[in-house]
């Protein structure tokens, strides 16, 4: 009888006394209590009716519980769906009517808007709180009977994620748990993780980031991790010089430079800086390095996927770049109206094939079909190039690419020259409608502090750079972009605000 993610990422650790959560008020969770809290959580589920395969939809605050339901639904064999907390009324409704949950856990101020909800498709409600409090718990608290652990296979679907949403609906991703065990083998020798390692946790645990990529590396290798509620700057600081290793989106890294504290002295004992689920600026690598001596090490993947493309652990963290394949992953680039494969070098649409990717959309068969390929490869709708040396760049997303007067436009390609402006911290270019060129180039740009960017003076420098037809023919300036919380900057929401600019 196995469960063999269950057996890859938690058994090894039962009855360990290590401890796997430092919590930033002092407290700690040692792996053998954490454990068996899960397993009275998981044969509470199971006493409540539940059987394997039934998705556990999950809202709540992140809390060591949250991760706790996690290997509760790992071990009781039920599909986990964890969703953004930032979600209410109607999407809420689609997430849990979609995946047909059979029960949903969430805050218990929320219980009464998801009661009539779950109650449409006969799902269940529990209640976790921000404190580890609520009805999930004090069920699990009278459990009378642990049951074992639940037999499964490496093809059984262990999650269920939807996907950010930054370009549409969210799309649920049905992951085995062949997959997630797969990339949390490979991670662990790509990043040479240990279990003498302490991992800064500031990440949200209903992503892939936080919760695949984070925790199942941490489990795999019995290291710990200082979990933290949310991004705190100054509590990641105080704890930094007891830990190793920090995964974070690249706002993480703009909010520590910001911080006077960020030196070669406080991060001194960390051994590795992560960064993904949004491009890194080239500078934010720079200034990095300048202050602390750290190189980020960057690296790209998806709710799909889990991750494809790592910057090396020893050698060229290459800025810009998220580096090459992970061992075992082929990635390439095709052209999008062909699908034929591109010399190096040739920006085209990003394609994966390992045992990390996805089995398809959820409910979702043309989709599906759309963008996984018979062969195996995932197209991935992010296009980018292929270096000689086998690094890959993302160019943006094959969504965000405006065609003006026929002419592809690659966002990332202007996003470079305006960044490089003087007064310009950072910048986004959209397509919106026009009435000739069907879209013309609008730039949004984003000052440096104290700043006030002289978009004539920009104007003649990106005419000395840039193609005609790349130009942007609208600026505006604005004091942030709008971000989600993965530190996505959410472009639909720039184009659907500017989309009369040019008409
Ligand atoms: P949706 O698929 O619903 O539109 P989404 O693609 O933002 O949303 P996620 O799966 O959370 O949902 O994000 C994956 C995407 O994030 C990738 O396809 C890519 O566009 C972007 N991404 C991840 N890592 C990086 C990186 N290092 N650099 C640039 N982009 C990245
Ligand atoms: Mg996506």
């Amino acid at each position: 009888m196995t469960n063999p993610l269950y057996d890859r990422l938690f058994a090894p650790h039962e009855g360990s006394d290590r401890v796997f959560l430092y919590l930033p008020d002092g407290a700690e969770i040692a792996y053998r209590d954490f454990l068996a809290r899960a397993a009275a959580m998981a044969s509470a589920l199971a006493d409540l009716g539940l059987k394997p395969g039934d998705r556990v939809a999950v809202q709540v605050e992140k809390s060591p519980e949250a991760l706790m339901l996690y290997a509760a639904c790992v071990r009781g064999g039920f599909v986990f769906l964890p969703l953004n907390t930032a979600y209410t009324g109607a999407e809420l409704d689609y997430f849990v009517t979609d995946s047909g949950a059979a029960l949903t856990v969430c805050d218990p101020k929320d219980a009464e808007t998801l009661a009539p909800i779950a109650g449409k498709i006969g799902g269940q409600v529990l209640t976790l709180d921000a404190s580890g409090g609520g009805s999930l718990v004090d069920r699990a608290r009278d459990v009378t009977a642990i049951r074992p652990v639940e037999t499964r296979a490496a093809d059984d679907l262990a999650a269920l994620l939807y996907t950010s949403g930054t370009t549409g609906r969210s799309k649920g991703a049905m992951l085995l748990q062949s997959n997630l065990m797969s990339n949390a083998q490979t991670l662990v020798d790509l990043w040479r993780f240990t279990a003498d390692d302490v991992l800064l946790h500031a990440l949200p645990v209903f992503h892939t980031h936080g919760l695949f990529v984070a925790t199942n590396v941490i489990l795999s290798a019995g290291a710990s991790m200082v979990f933290f509620p949310r991004l705190d700057v100054p509590a990641l600081l105080d704890h930094m010089p007891r830990a190793t290793t920090l995964m974070g989106v690249p706002t993480f890294y703009t909010r520590l430079l910001a911080d006077p504290r960020l030196d070669r002295e406080v991060t001194a004992g960390m051994r590795l800086f992560i960064s993904g689920s949004a491009p890194l600026l080239e500078e934010t690598h720079r200034q990095f390095e300048a202050r602390t001596g750290h190189r980020i090490l960057e690296r790209y993947g998806m709710t799909e996927t889990n991750m494809n493309t790592s910057n090396p652990y020893e050698g060229d963290r290459r800025p810009g770049t998220v580096g090459p394949a992970m061992p075992g992953i082929e990635v390439k680039v095709t052209d999008p109206a062909t699908g034929a494969e591109l010399p190096r070098g040739e920006v085209g649409m990003i394609e994966v094939r390992g045992p990390n990717v996805f089995k398809g959309y959820w409910n979702m068969p043309e989709k599906t079909a759309e963008e996984l390929r018979a062969d195996g490869f995932f197209i991935t709708g992010d296009l980018g190039t292929i270096s000689e040396d086998g690094y890959v760049s993302i160019v943006g997303r094959g969504k965000d690419l405006i065609i003006s007067g026929g002419y592809n436009i690659y966002p990332k390609e202007v996003e470079l020259e305006l960044d490089a402006q003087p007064g310009v911290l950072e910048s986004a270019v959209v397509g919106v409608p026009h009435p000739d060129f069907g879209e013309t180039v609008l730039a949004v740009l984003v000052p440096e502090p104290g700043a006030t960017p002289d978009t004539d003076a920009i104007r003649a420098a990106l005419d000395a750079t840039l193609a005609r037809f790349k130009q942007p023919r609208h600026y505006i300036v604005i004091d942030a972009l709008p971000r989600n919380t993965m530190g996505k900057v959410q472009k639909a929401a720039l184009r659907e605000t500017y989309r009369d600019i040019a008409r």
